[in-house]
């Protein structure tokens, strides 16, 4: 027998299909989707891989075939279903088929030792008894074997020699005399799964609700798609507080109930132990958690218990969508908007469009909800490759919105209170804390981006090109500062900017950070304690929760964050929130800035004051009439959407066109512009000449928002075409062309930041 094996983890030259021989001893346990050990290239190094295909003939030199060293698993790892799904996976992202493997099993599997016993038996009973009456056997130690084996039945030899002090070479002999037999299991033990959150779910965690109208049709509309086994996919769009929830659960129960499996993702926020502890309440044991703050072995477990199907939910963020679920039959994405659902290191995958890619090859259902959904996923429902399904009302009539106060900071400023904190804001904050309230700061998570404000009329400088607002750079060199277009490399020096609007000449410069803000705080509140919330406080694996709990144990009274913790806001003791720098937010070059400023500020105003005292929502800006913040304030997101996609059928953004960035990074500053000018010739020349119908549009090298990572300076390129197969195109040249180490480049056909 034969097999087709991909390396795991595979690099470019060694992403092939390789052939290997199955030896005698191991041809009725590998199947396609085992995990094997295979020797590789001159050296026979030890290489780990997953077979994908077997035969019984081998077209070639049989004799230069190589043999398949072990097997590392005794359950195939992947299904046939997951097998399909490696080669479109590295088709899309750029990313070779061991890449996707890689992503498929993860490291927990791979160091995983399926542990072996050896377990002893006897050959036959009726043969024992007669040599143990017959008084043949002259040592006691074997006759306490054989009587032990009569009234136990198998056992393990570990378990012999501990509970009789005897030897493993005692038990040999009677295996000689062809009385026990010695056999390799796997062990018991094994099957056992050990869970990290055990308390038992409380009343209020396992109640049920009759299902409001809305919500009753939507889980009929999807149960009826789930039936047809057709791959539909419905974006679930209810407000805040609409209870998508209710619905995920009710169809998920019915699923696992015909014996089907569900992949049910949240953002890895969200992934608390009241979260795992309500679904489990719901839908019973069956449930498989994958979070970040599993141990490896805990993380095995789960993945096990998927894999064997005795799991048959498995809620886990991003990476749960690659869970080997048995006869899956439906994926919900909750909060489907959310910016984790994308890989942000390679392969940059999207959880959503694996999720689809899955549904196509098993025909599953797939859920995706929100009260705000991304602008693509709405502009697919609203052209019917997806199904919308609303929840307009409230699921609960006592549910009050908080008020919402917008603070023009133009005025603030004047008045005196600074650009942090405007007075309003300053005020309710002291009202919080005399109550034994708490407050949460929301600033946009790039508040390292910068940009000029006009001092007169608050309008950001914009490019004359694109009418997008420009980024300050500082020149380390020359100590100026320019004005740089994130999408058509447009640059001026900053002295020269005029107001587009005023022909104002006085800025500001907008833009402070996290650390900054929480140096203020302790200045204006030294009694209060501070808990701050970025991407450099939650580098760590439960970093996230810890603070979270920190907060929700009142531990502090202030937390500052990012986005991140917009779905955290489900504190009942929160009766303040201040949403920071939201000019800025829209101001970043990321075309998806309005829609994540909208998304947080909405989600922001339906979940403040979620306990008995009714919550204020402070909103600064220097231009606090733009529709957009009324649309947030009034949960609006068909009016919000409407003046959306007008703007990014405007400027041919997605979903109109498909967008493609390639970043370079390089430790030398000389160099990197040197070669990022040569890859700008030959993207202009190469495309130049392409098919008018792919649309191709290049600009750059323009340098990244964060210039400077780790030791290396960045430019991008970003790429526009009809379609992301015609971007992947052009990665797939580059990768061809261009040496690697020379021009060390990352793509991403799918940027969410700019
Ligand atoms: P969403 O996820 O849409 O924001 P949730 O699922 O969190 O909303 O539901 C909001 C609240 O309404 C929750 O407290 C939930 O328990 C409650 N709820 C959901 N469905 C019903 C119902 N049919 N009747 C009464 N309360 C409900
Ligand atoms: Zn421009």
């Amino acid at each position: 027998m034969f097999c087709s094996v991909i390396l795991r983890g595979a690099v470019r030259q060694t992403d092939s299909l390789y052939t290997y021989r199955i030896p005698d001893e191991l041809s009725d346990s590998v199947t396609a989707g085992s995990l094997v050990s295979v020797p590789f290239g001159n050296g026979n190094a030890e290489r780990c891989g997953v077979v994908v295909d077997l035969s019984d003939s081998f077209d070639g030199d049989e004799s230069k075939l190589k043999d398949i060293k072990s097997l590392m698993s005794s359950l195939p790892v992947l299904n046939s279903d997951q097998i399909e799904l490696i080669s479109r996976i590295s088709e899309r992202f750029n990313c070779t088929r061991g890449d996707a493997v890689e992503l498929m099993v993860p490291s927990c599997v791979v160091n995983h030792k399926d542990p072996m016993e050896v377990y002893v038996e006897l050959v036959s009973e009726k043969d024992a008894l007669a040599v143990l009456e017959s008084e043949k056997l002259r040592a006691i130690s074997h006759i306490n074997i054989l009587e032990y084996l009569l009234k136990r039945g198998k056992c393990t030899r570990k378990e012999i020699m501990a509970s009789l002090s005897c030897s493993a070479s005692q038990i040999k002999a009677l295996e000689n005399k062809g009385l026990v037999r010695l056999v390799k299991e796997v062990s018991s033990e094994e099957l056992s799964a050990v869970n990290d959150v055990k308390e038992a779910p409380s009343g209020k965690f396992t109640e049920e609700y009759d299902l409001s109208g809305e919500q009753r049709n939507a889980v009929e509309k999807i149960l009826e798609g789930i039936e047809e086994k057709k791959d539909k996919t419905y974006l679930l769009f209810g407000i805040t507080g609409s209870g998508k929830t209710e619905v995920y659960l009710n169809i998920a129960k019915k699923v696992i109930s015909e014996g089907g499996s569900v992949i049910y993702m949240v953002p890895e926020i969200s992934l608390t132990p009241q979260t795992i502890n309500w679904i489990k309440g719901r839908l019973g044991d069956n449930v498989a958690v994958l979070h970040s703050r599993l141990t490896d072995k805990q993380r095995y477990e789960q993945w096990n218990n998927i894999r064997t199907g005795k799991a048959r939910v498995v809620v886990g963020p991003r990476s749960g969508v690659f869970a080997p679920a048995v006869d899956l039959r439906l994926i919900i994405l909750d909060e489907e908007h959310d910016g984790s659902y994308k890989a942000e290191s390679h392969p940059r995958y999207s959880a959503r469009d694996i999720a689809r890619m899955r549904a196509k090859i098993t025909g599953c259902s797939v859920v995706l909800g929100s009260a705000t959904p991304s602008v693509e996923s709405f502009y697919a429902a609203n052209a019917g490759a997806f199904q919308l399904l609303e929840l307009k009302e409230r699921a609960r009539q006592d549910a009050r919105l908080p008020e919402i106060v917008p603070v023009d900071m133009k005025e603030q400023i004047k008045l005196g209170s600074g650009d942090m904190l405007s007075i309003p804001l300053r005020q309710a904050m002291s009202v919080a804390f005399s109550e034994n309230k708490q407050v949460i700061l929301l600033l946009n998570r790039r508040g390292f981006s910068r940009t000029l404000i006009c001092g007169d009329c608050g309008e950001p400088v914009t490019c004359r090109n694109c009418s997008v607002p420009m980024t300050l750079h500082n020149n380390r060199r020359s100590g100026t500062q320019s004005l740089i277009c994130h999408y058509c490399g447009y640059t001026f020096p900053s002295y020269e900017a005029r107001c587009s609007v005023c022909n104002g000449t006085h800025f500001t410069k907008a833009g402070f950070g996290t650390q900054q803000l929480e140096e203020f705080l302790h200045n204006l509140f030294p009694h209060e304690k501070v808990l701050r919330m970025d991407q450099d406080s939650t580098m760590t694996p439960g970093a996230h929760k810890e603070i979270i709990d920190k907060f929700a144990n009142k531990e502090a009274s202030i937390l500052i964050g990012t986005q991140m913790i917009a779905k955290g806001l489900d504190f009942p003791d929160v009766t303040v929130v201040g949403v920071l720098g939201a000019d800025l937010m829209l101001a970043s070059s990321s075309f998806k800035a309005s829609e994540r400023a909208f998304q947080l500020i909405t989600q922001a105003a339906g979940r403040a004051g979620r306990g008995d005292a009714p919550g204020k929502v402070f909103i600064q800006s220097y231009r606090p009439e733009q529709p957009l913040f009324q649309y947030a304030c009034s949960q609006n997101y068909r009016a919000f959407y409407e003046q959306e996609i007008e703007y990014r059928q405007k400027l041919k953004l997605p979903p109109f066109k498909a967008v493609g960035e390639i970043v370079l990074s390089l430790p030398d500053e000389t160099l990197l512009s040197q070669r990022a000018n040569e890859l700008a010739k030959y993207l202009k020349d190469f495309l130049g000449y392409q098919d008018s119908r792919y649309q191709f549009e290049v600009y750059g090298p323009i340098p990244c928002v964060i210039y400077e990572l780790r030791g290396k300076y960045r430019m991008s390129f970003v790429i526009k075409a009809v379609n992301k197969s015609a971007i992947n195109s052009v990665f797939k040249r580059l990768i061809t062309d261009f040496d690697h180490t020379k021009y060390p480049m990352s793509f991403d056909n799918d940027p969410q930041d700019g």
